[in-house]
């Protein structure tokens, strides 16, 4: 399985941006992970155009589950697809928080991506009022079962574990409990999908920064990143590709 450093940039960066990319790009020109940058919407086709031909892959954030249709404001899946992506970030905290999805809208929106030939990112974790109840397995457990689109495989999904409690806050889970979360969700994927679920990549997700990376990469079943704040600079989410290459 080939690792994932997948970049989150959110409601931030403009057309200066791109240049970000261009500069990562140059940086880690075959790196040996894979490396996926997700920026707004609006960069989405510009930031494919100068990735072509390059190792960089180019996600959305969010996709609505139709296909097309009055639904003001939004981007389906096949629309993400035609600007050039081939991930999208499904079910984030912040969208879970923000506009209230459930499990089963982001199981709607992983099968609507599934179809339109994209690679979902799933994304589960607990609150932290939910890890000190002791409740982080049951609650990712839910959320797991509850958000794992049909027909997922490995080459179609990808789940990125991120406590919401560590997202933009520098913290982290320890080591241990990072290890305990993404052995915990291996086996639980078997039972969803069957014997993919060992080739399906489990991202760590939550402030993962160049002085973090390397071990949290060393915990097993740790098969990649998906990171906001430090994918916006070139040098920082390079720095977090090396370490996933090494
Ligand atoms: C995220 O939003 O997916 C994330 C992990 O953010 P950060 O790396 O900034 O904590």
């Amino acid at each position: 399985m080939k690792k994932l450093a997948a970049g989150n940039w959110k409601m931030n960066g403009s057309m200066a941006a791109l240049a970000e990319a261009q500069a990562l790009v140059a940086a880690h020109p075959a790196p040996s992970c894979e490396m996926l940058l997700c920026p707004p919407a609006t960069l989405i086709a510009a930031l494919s155009a100068q990735a072509k031909g390059t190792p960089l892959m180019v996600g959305g954030q969010d996709c609505h589950p139709k296909a097309s249709g009055a639904h003001t404001g939004d981007i389906s899946a096949v629309m993400l697809k035609d600007a050039g992506a081939t991930h999208v970030i499904l079910g984030h905290s912040e969208r879970r928080t923000d506009h209230g999805e459930t499990d089963a809208l982001v199981k709607a929106k992983a099968e609507a991506a599934i179809a339109a030939g994209l690679i979902a990112i799933v994304c589960i974790g607990e609150t932290e009022a939910e890890r000190d109840a002791g409740r982080t397995l049951a609650v990712i457990g839910t959320q797991l079962d509850g958000s794992v689109p049909a027909g997922a495989t490995a080459a179609n999904l990808v789940i990125a574990y991120e406590p919401v409690w560590a997202i933009g806050t520098g913290r982290t889970p320890t080591l241990a409990e990072i290890a305990e979360v993404h052995a915990f969700l291996r086996a639980r994927l078997q039972g969803l999908i069957g014997p993919d679920a060992a080739g399906t990549r489990l991202l760590y997700g939550g402030s993962v920064k160049p002085s973090n990376a390397t071990d949290i990469f060393a915990v097993p079943h740790v098969d990649g990143a998906l990171v906001g704040g430090a994918s916006l600079k070139a040098a920082d989410f390079g720095a977090i590709v090396a370490a996933l290459s090494a």
